[in-house]
């Protein structure tokens, strides 16, 4: 079983994720990744097999000021274990990671793709990453509403968007997901107690 972890607040995120992909290990995974943000910019880093292979990957350097994030182990549902396949994905300037099965995927995806949306994975994730995209408007909860009308399945998404710099979206259907809240300041992923 996957998991996700975000977090928003004052302290470095990279921190924070990792040490919450750390924590959610035992639960089994085969990839894992993650989504750094900073104002406008966004990093995504992702690597198959343990969680000490994604740390090798990440420039330190790079996203050591940055605040924002959401993290990922993948458990293959849909395409196999590869870096592609990996979790956060991306479509346009939605960035997310999943947990669980969409079973009206293929379908969802061949409507996009009349739509000009090309995908980098097989993954039912991305086809969640495409549509919140395609319904993209200045209300992202109108957004969140108009896609997940058109899911058949579950989930549990962590969702960030560019040009929405000060916050994370968090969904739920029929997946298991915790939301922590602290002040920001004195908030540790070791606090979260996952199911
Ligand atoms: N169905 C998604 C995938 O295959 C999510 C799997 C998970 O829950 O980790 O990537």
């Amino acid at each position: 079983m996957c998991g996700i972890i975000g977090y928003i607040g004052k302290n470095r995120a990279v921190s924070v994720l990792i040490d919450g992909l750390e924590k959610m290990e035992y639960r089994g995974y085969d990839s894992s990744g993650v989504c750094l943000c900073n104002e406008d910019k966004i990093n995504i880093i992702k690597s198959v097999g343990k969680i000490n292979n994604l740390k090798e990957r990440i420039d330190y350097n790079k996203i050591f000021s940055y605040t924002r994030g959401i993290a990922h182990t993948r458990w293959a549902t849909h395409g196999g274990v590869t870096l592609e396949n990996a979790h956060p994905h991306r479509q346009g300037k939605v960035v997310i990671v999943h947990n669980g099965i969409i079973e009206n995927a293929k379908e969802l995806k061949e409507n996009l793709q009349l739509e000009g949306y090309k995908f980098e994975s097989d993954t039912d994730t991305e086809v969640i990453a495409a549509l919140l995209d395609y319904y993209l408007e200045d209300d992202f909860l109108k957004t969140i509403e108009k896609a997940m009308k058109k899911l058949i399945g579950s989930y549990a998404l962590g969702i960030v968007v560019e040009g929405k710099e000060d916050a994370i979206y968090v969904v739920k259907k029929d997946s298991p997901l915790i939301i922590g809240v602290g002040n920001g300041e004195n908030f540790f992923a070791s606090d979260i107690v996952a199911i």
